[in-house]
């Protein structure tokens, strides 16, 4: 029997787990997870900080998940060591809190498959006093984990001043939350424009606006040069920002620690090929800490199709797989902004090999950009135009000719035919971006008797990220009432 050992309890090792398991009832599988908690959706930390979700209802699996299927879970627990000779890990307890307890003994774990799947760490910009003996200094939190979401709560109490470092995707859904709940909230960011991994300047203008009406300050081309605890932070300029909390999210660096010890080719991140295999054959890297040729890292759809193709591998259902990449839609989960960001955006309006359409309104909020190749859609910014968003999402995802009225397209006023109708979906198309849940997942549980918006949130998990997708469960909902499809 192979022996599939997976260091990381995240969403890509949780995934990888459930993964294997479908596909090979024997596999034997320890999982070792560094966190304390069950696996959870961090894409959903954005929501539990904005007070809408609970931690709980984060949860991926349940207490019963791990004796279920026969898995040898490791919670708490930490991968200190690879030995690539003996292909053994050395596990042992994380130590908690200030006061050490006595923790059990490392133990050795044999492999004959080790998956690497130990995500990302924030990185913390070099300001003076934001970190102290090695950690955050009081009144300083990442933005991460579970826990670090139980400490911004516990700081984040109505008036208080609160300065975010970062105005990427995390920066912003984070001030977003907190001013939410009533915090007096600045986004420091050393950029001259918000998310410019997403975004254009136009789009970012007119997304800083937007916020600004929702009470957001912004300081842009702007560094945190010293934290003064309990006063705030001096920026580079001179100017002080005034915090009583300091959130950082100020980007992510993969974890390579383990990996790099052991001799394994780190650069950015872990390198992988397309059978997602490091340079040592036994060892595989997935999600967040791998670097695979073109792939963009710090998202979690590339995570889980990369965990699927490990996992055909891994049980021998298909030795052939390979993982190509994945083209990722990011949308920003935010109450009152409606902003999604996908492929090629940073192309410019006169690029002769590409045709480029941009309308703007920033005095209410909307934004749109189109970049369309041979009459497809290969990248789009669009805030403020649900509609928008919806239909050029659906042309991306299945690479269909846009229609040629373009200006109703971008306006959100084209429902071409074929990407009107739930029917025209594909099974595979992502229907809930923040849960990854299909059409075939929301059919599958129709048909097991979830047929109201309800049912199927609490079977499938849709609809309860950011709620961007209620309209289109409902209308599969419907669509599903109607015809009752013999297959979808
Ligand atoms: C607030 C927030 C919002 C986000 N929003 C989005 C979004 O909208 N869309 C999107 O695509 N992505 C989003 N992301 C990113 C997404 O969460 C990550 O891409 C995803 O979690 C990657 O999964 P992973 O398993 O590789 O890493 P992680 O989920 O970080 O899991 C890694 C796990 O490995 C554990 N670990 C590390 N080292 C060891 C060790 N030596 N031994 C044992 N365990 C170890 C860690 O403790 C951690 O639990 C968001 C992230 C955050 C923080």
């Amino acid at each position: 029997m192979r022996r599939v050992v997976i260091v990381g309890y995240g969403m890509a090792g949780a995934r990888l787990a459930d993964e294997l398991r479908r596909r090979d009832s024997d596999i034997s599988i320890t999982v070792v997870g560094a966190e304390p908690h069950a696996a959870y959706n961090r894409v959903l930390l954005s929501t539990v900080v904005a007070g809408s979700m609970t931690p709980e209802s984060t949860r991926l699996h349940d207490d019963r998940w791990a004796a279920e299927h026969d898995i040898d879970l490791r919670l708490g627990y930490e991968v200190r060591e690879i030995d690539r000779a003996s292909r053994t890990v050395t596990v042992a307890q994380v130590p908690r809190g200030a006061v050490s307890t006595p923790s059990d003994p490392a133990e050795s774990f044999p492999y004959d498959a080790l998956v690497l799947a130990t995500g990302s760490v924030p990185w913390v910009p070099p300001a003076e006093g934001l970190v102290e003996d090695g950690r955050l200094a009081p009144g300083v939190v990442a933005f991460r984990t579970l826990d670090d979401c139980a400490e911004i709560e516990a700081k984040a109490h109505k008036g208080a001043p609160v300065a975010v470092l970062g105005g990427g995707l995390l920066g912003i859904e984070a001030a977003r939350g907190l001013a939410g709940r009533g915090c007096l909230v600045t986004v420091v960011h050393p950029v001259g424009h918000l998310m410019e991994r997403q975004l254009d300047p136009g789009a970012g203008s007119v997304l800083a606006r937007t916020l600004g009406k929702l009470g957001i300050e912004f300081r842009l081309n702007a560094m945190a040069a010293k934290y003064l605890p309990g006063d705030g932070l001096i920026l580079d300029d001179g100017s002080r920002v005034p915090a009583e909390l300091v959130v950082v999210s100020a980007g992510v660096r993969a974890e390579t620690s383990l990996a790099v010890k052991a001799g394994v080719t780190v650069d950015r991140g872990i390198v992988v090929d397309d059978a997602l295999r490091t340079s040592d054959p036994r060892i595989h890297a997935i999600g967040d800490c791998a670097q695979h040729p073109g792939t963009v890292s710090g998202l979690v759809q590339p995570a889980w199709d990369q965990a699927a193709v490990l996992a055909d591998r891994l049980t021998g259902a298909n030795p052939a797989a390979r993982y190509r990449g994945t083209s990722v839609v990011t949308r920003l989960k935010a109450r009152d902004v409606d902003l999604a960001a996908l492929g090629d955006v940073h192309t410019d309006v006169d690029c002769p090999d590409s045709e480029v359409l941009c309308f703007q309104e920033p005095s209410r909020g909307r934004y749109a950009k189109l970049v369309l190749r041979d009459d497809r859609v290969a990248g789009a910014i669009v805030l403020g135009a649900p509609d928008a968003a919806a239909t050029i999402t659906q042309l991306y995802d299945r690479g269909i000719p846009a229609p040629t009225d373009r200006l109703a397209l971008l306006l959100g006023r084209a429902l071409p035919a074929e990407a009107a109708s739930p029917a025209d979906l594909p099974s595979s198309a992502v229907i809930c971006r923040c849960n990854t849940v299909s059409k075939g997942q929301i059919v599958s549980a129709w048909r097991a008797g979830a047929e109201s918006l309800p049912q199927l949130a609490e079977a499938t998990r849709a609809t309860t990220g950011c709620g961007g997708c209620k309209d289109a469960v409902c209308g599969l909902i419907d669509w599903l009432g109607a015809s009752q499809p013999a297959s979808a």
